[in-house]
């Protein structure tokens, strides 16, 4: 499933007196005007003081949410203070546009100073991956750095396109996660238990199908729990689910049937009409009201999971179980962390943007093996034991 993996590093670049372009991964949590939780900024900063200790001028790079044109709520001017906030020692410098950035700026870069460029998902050109784009951006720096482990997934040019033109390494984050996750898996031990939930349902029903190989119990919460319940038949009155997933869950269920997978769908539910509501009620999966919305996991799934969660040797979780924006339905994804954190005999990993940030301020976070940033390239990682962004290291 994973094999041994080579990819040119930090450690090894030796990297001195250089313009760096990093690659990182600034996407943290925002609500309204203030910093929810900004776990994934700090598990950058090894990487940044690294490279600043060896006297690089450090150009950064990230995206912030997925904006679908330049406006002042995806700006990252938050992550610039709070960035300033974690290096007092430097001067942080927010390039509005770099394309017609004063070409001075970078040319007169002072040791002391760090670029960011805005949001990078403000050029369309990114997520196209596009060539004379990417080039724009190698041009910037001498040696590109990519620490950005929960976008390696994506075929973008800030990721998998300046690779092309410059000497390309993986940052302390990134060679981390991969170690991490690669020796979850070749040390794995059975039982082997994975849970899944969140909102991405079609991104992430693909990466099921492999799983169902690697697992002995796959649990599913979230809308991908919904879009399976309703195949099977359920009324979910207005939960969160995806159309048109039909084939797949059929791919799956057969899949998983042979390799003799037991698949875990919650039983009962917490339901409200809004997520937005103040509480919900308890109700078991064939009679939930045409107008709710199932929130969270009910009070026996709950039970059921943790049973299975205690007698793991192995957990694998990715995605919330309920909609944890909302504290009062975020007790069934509490439970779950509670129950991983208190198996003492399993490897856990656990990863994702939302995942991270429901998890940050708890306590025992030291009793999880490892926390990985990505969710997606976590479980893509997981599925086919490369990624775009690690073969573009490897192109070099
Ligand atoms: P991650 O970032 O950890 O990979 P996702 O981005 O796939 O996770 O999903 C996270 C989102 O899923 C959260 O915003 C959460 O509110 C939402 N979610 C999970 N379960 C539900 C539910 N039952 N109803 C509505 N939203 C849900
Ligand atoms: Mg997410």
């Amino acid at each position: 499933m994973i094999k041994s993996i080579h990819i040119p590093t930090l450690k090894e670049g030796k990297i001195k007196n250089k313009r760096v372009i990093v690659r990182v991964d600034f996407d943290i949590s925002i609500r309204g005007h203030t910093i929810a939780d900004d776990t994934r900024l700090q598990n950058t900063l090894p990487t940044l003081k690294m490279l600043l200790q060896n006297h690089n001028r450090l150009i950064l790079i990230s995206k912030l949410n997925r904006p679908v044109k330049r406006d002042k709520e995806h700006s990252l001017y938050l992550v610039a203070q709070r960035l300033q906030q974690y290096l007092p020692k430097y001067q942080i410098k927010l390039i509005n546009d770099f394309l017609t950035e004063n070409p001075e700026t970078f040319h007169n870069q002072k040791p002391n100073d760090i670029l960011l460029l805005e949001n990078i998902r403000f050029y369309p050109e990114e997520k196209k991956n596009d060539p004379e784009f990417a080039k724009k951006l190698s041009l910037l720096g001498d040696v590109f750095v990519l620490d950005a482990f929960a976008m390696a997934h994506r075929e973008e040019a800030s990721v998998v396109g300046i690779p092309k033109f410059l000497p390309s390494f993986a940052g302390l984050l990134f060679e981390k996660e991969i170690t991490a996750i690669t020796h979850c898996l070749t040390e794995a031990k059975h039982p082997i238990i994975t849970l899944i939930g969140g909102a991405k349902t079609s991104t992430k029903l693909p990466l099921l199908y492999k799983l169902t190989e690697i697992a002995d119990y796959l649990i599913l919460g979230g809308g991908i729990a919904n879009t399976f319940l309703r195949y099977q038949g359920f009324n979910l009155g207005k939960s969160l689910i995806e159309d048109n997933q039909d084939d797949e869950i059929h791919k799956i269920l057969l899949h998983a049937k042979k390799q003799n997978t037991r698949i875990i769908l919650p039983r009962d539910f917490i339901c409200a009409s809004q997520e937005t509501d103040n509480r919900g009620d308890v109700f078991p999966i064939n009679h939930i009201p045409p107008d709710d919305k199932a929130v969270d996991i009910g009070p026996e799934t709950q039970a059921s999971m943790g049973v299975t969660i205690a007698s793991a040797r192995t957990i694998i979780w990715n995605g919330p179980f309920g909609y944890i924006e909302n504290q009062a339905f975020s007790r069934g994804t509490d439970f779950l962390y509670y129950a991983i954190a208190a198996n003492d005999h399993a490897y856990s990993l656990i990863g994702g943007g939302d995942t991270l940030a429901a998890i940050a301020k708890k306590e025992y976070l030291s009793k999880i093996s490892h926390i990985s940033t990505g969710g997606g390239a976590m479980l893509e990682f997981i599925e086919k034991g490369t990624l775009p962004g690690i073969e573009a290291l490897q192109k070099k």
